[in-house]
């Protein structure tokens, strides 16, 4: 203890040094462009600008990243950065998909735009502080069903050891590709149901919850509260279930 406590002051600050960063510091990595995005799961956590955390991430779809607000670090989601779950390729955008992909990318960015248009004239009819943009905000930005993320893919809720996460699928569109559900097996995901499925869990995920049950009889609903709380501890009742977030 008498050594510790002449560090107490020094620990502290390195602990506090870690939660922000300088205005003027830029990405870690390339070195050129400012920084934007950090990746708690990663070590170190270094900050990284969004095409660096893409670049990254690409083979770490289930890391959870924090976005800088100019003040802070804001919990966020790698699909935000252009992460997406590629299915049937080992990890590559199927070749059928990304010319169906093009075609749709322009259809869902011309109903992003009519819908967000009809969402700014609501806004103005209500006022800035409607119970959707504060839903929104505690769930930093968590995807209302039937939802696709920028490039156009399906958003598919996803339960890992390191979280829930929000992610867009890319399915493989080639001719005999498996059903969706053998896809999702393939890739070593488990679909919460066999038809259309919305939500997966990773095999770690599974084998998580079968030694934690066995050695610390954590039951599923515990087990379940758990993730919710690491994946946001602040408002935890806000993170999705299935595509739809529930209060307990
Ligand atoms: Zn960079
Ligand atoms: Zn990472
Ligand atoms: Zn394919």
């Amino acid at each position: 203890m008498e050594e510790f406590i002449p560090r107490i002051g020094p620990y502290l600050s390195c602990l506090l040094h870690s939660e922000g960063v300088s205005a003027t510091t830029v990405c870690q990595s390339c070195r050129s462009t400012p920084f934007e995005w950090r990746c708690t799961d990663c070590f170190p956590a270094l900050v990284l600008c969004k095409e660096c955390c893409r670049n990254s991430h690409q083979r770490l779809p289930f890391h959870r990243v924090q976005k800088w607000t100019g003040k802070y670090f804001m919990p966020s989601w790698l699909r935000e950065v252009g992460i997406r779950l590629c299915l049937g390729h080992s990890g590559n955008l199927c070749p059928v998909r990304s010319v169906r992909m093009q075609q749709l990318c322009v259809l869902n960015h011309i109903l992003n735009l009519v819908s967000q248009k009809r969402d700014d004239e609501e806004e103005c009819q209500e006022g800035s502080s409607s119970e959707d943009d504060t839903d929104a905000h505690l769930s930093f930005g968590s995807s209302k069903p039937g939802r696709y993320d920028k490039e156009g893919h399906p958003i598919m809720t996803v339960v890992d050891r390191s979280g829930i996460h929000e992610i867009g699928v890319s399915w493989c569109c080639c001719s005999g590709a498996p059903e969706h559900d053998m896809q999702l097996m393939m890739a070593g995901l488990f679909p919460a149901t066999f038809h259309n499925p919305k939500t997966a869990f990773t095999f770690r995920v599974l084998e998580d919850f079968h030694l934690d049950n066995l050695e610390c009889k954590t039951t599923p609903s515990q087990f379940f509260s758990r993730l919710r709380r690491l994946t946001n501890d602040e408002f935890p009742n806000t993170v999705p279930v299935g595509g739809l977030s529930v209060s307990m």
